[in-house]
């Protein structure tokens, strides 16, 4: 099963390109013999011609969903992070500063390596 993320069609394993906005689905082909292309290919590894089909753009969407689950996920974990810090200082039981702010560096190191 093949999607248009453009036209929001399904259509089945044999079509190449989307009926609707001409778009191929993950891949380019070259306009002269329809060389089969890496989606991010500039010119035809076969023939040469940078006339290439326009692909639809799953891969960035993908990607880009991938990308928000990380933030999703950082954000779980310093909100742990913060609760259990909660929970030691309500407790009386708050560990040493310095080990506090290793864990806020280590948190922020870990948030901007993601990005
Ligand atoms: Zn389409
Ligand atoms: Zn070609």
């Amino acid at each position: 099963m093949k999607y248009c993320f453009n036209c929001k069609l399904h259509f089945t394993e044999d079509v190449s390109f989307c009926t609707q906005c001409g778009g191929s689905f993950n891949v380019k082909y070259c306009s002269r013999r329809l060389h089969l292309n890496p989606v991010n290919a500039k010119y035809c590894k076969f023939c040469g011609t940078s006339d290439m089909s326009k692909p639809n753009p799953p891969s960035s969407l993908a990607s880009r969903g991938l990308q928000s689950l990380f933030i999703a996920a950082i954000l779980v974990a310093i909100t742990a992070l913060f609760l259990v810090l909660v929970h030691l200082y309500s407790m009386d039981a708050l560990p040493p500063r310095i080990i506090v702010l290793a864990m806020v560096i280590a948190a922020v190191v870990l948030a901007a390596a993601r990005r």
